[in-house]
């Protein structure tokens, strides 16, 4: 279905991304990975991709706080894989504290990654979307673009202004065949959410397996964590002829948490 479109996934050497690029190019989009990791991994990585699903795959480990870096990403994907036509602004952080000890540095962090990065790589993908008259700009947000929870204050904050963005984007896209939506999960058992998997096992002075059932139980309905494959099969979905109208939209994929 993907056949000659490129995709830029940043935060894609590990958790969600990493699963949204190998759907990605399974559908035979050729793909451009970022984010951090040991190098050797990264490259095992990058070769599996490769051979299992026959796409050119690519590389380049810009550092999403800073925007000369986020820029070089976009320029090396056009010059390796050519124009981006499928973005995902994937990549994000975590830290939990009440607002009052929250550290600044964590706070511009989260904000850089996990708002602004979209901000740069969008303006610099989205005209030449608009130009070739089809374009998907995908990006995962969370339930706290939706609500809150204590002590996210700069999660909450980043995941309100992208769901914010996505919007935006979508109505200014919205006569040139280009669709931009936010994807909302609840929890996805990613390296992301270990410290408050076990900070839960601490307070339970349980086993991890006793974190993860606790945090499912004060949030999640269905008790179950969403699996990262899902969230990858709803990307696939958003940049598929069926999907052409959904635009705008900030999907939850939570298990029923927002329905509370
Ligand atoms: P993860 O920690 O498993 O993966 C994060 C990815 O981002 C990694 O590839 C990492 O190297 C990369 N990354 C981190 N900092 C970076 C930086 N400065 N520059 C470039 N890359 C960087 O986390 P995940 O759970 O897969 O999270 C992916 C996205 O999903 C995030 O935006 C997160 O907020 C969102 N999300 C996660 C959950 C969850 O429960 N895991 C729930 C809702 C939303």
């Amino acid at each position: 279905m993907l056949k000659g479109r490129v995709a830029l996934i940043t935060g894609s050497t590990g958790g969600i991304g990493r699963v949204m690029a190998e759907k990605l190019a399974a559908q035979g989009a050729a793909v451009m990975l970022n984010g951090f990791g040991d190098a050797a991994a990264i490259e095992t990585l990058r070769n599996r991709i490769a051979d299992e699903y026959g796409v050119a795959v690519a590389y380049h480990g810009a550092d999403m706080t800073k925007p000369d870096e986020i820029a070089d990403l976009v320029a090396s994907t056009e010059r390796e894989l050519g124009p981006v036509d499928i973005l995902i602004n994937n990549a994000g952080i975590q830290h939990t504290a009440l607002c009052e000890d929250f550290p600044p540095e964590k706070w511009d962090a989260i904000l850089a990654i996990n708002l602004s990065a979209a901000f740069h790589t969008t303006r610099l993908t989205v005209a030449g979307m608009k130009r070739r008259g089809w374009g998907r700009v995908i990006n995962t947000a969370s339930v706290h673009g939706l609500i809150a929870s204590v002590e996210k204050s700069a999660y909450t904050a980043a995941k309100h202004g992208i769901v914010g963005l996505t919007k935006v984007v979508a109505l200014e896209t919205a006569t040139y065949g280009v669709t931009c939506n936010a994807i909302c999960p609840g929890f996805v058992g990613t390296e992301l959410i270990e410290p408050q998997i076990m900070a839960r096992a601490a307070e339970t002075g349980g086993s991890r397996e006793d974190g993860i059932r606790a945090l499912l139980a004060a949030k999640q309905p269905s008790l179950t964590m969403v699996e990262p494959e899902q969230i990858g099969d709803i990307v696939v979905f958003l940049c598929s002829p069926a999907a052409s109208q959904i635009t705008g939209i900030a999907l939850p994929v939570d298990g029923g948490w927002t329905a509370q």
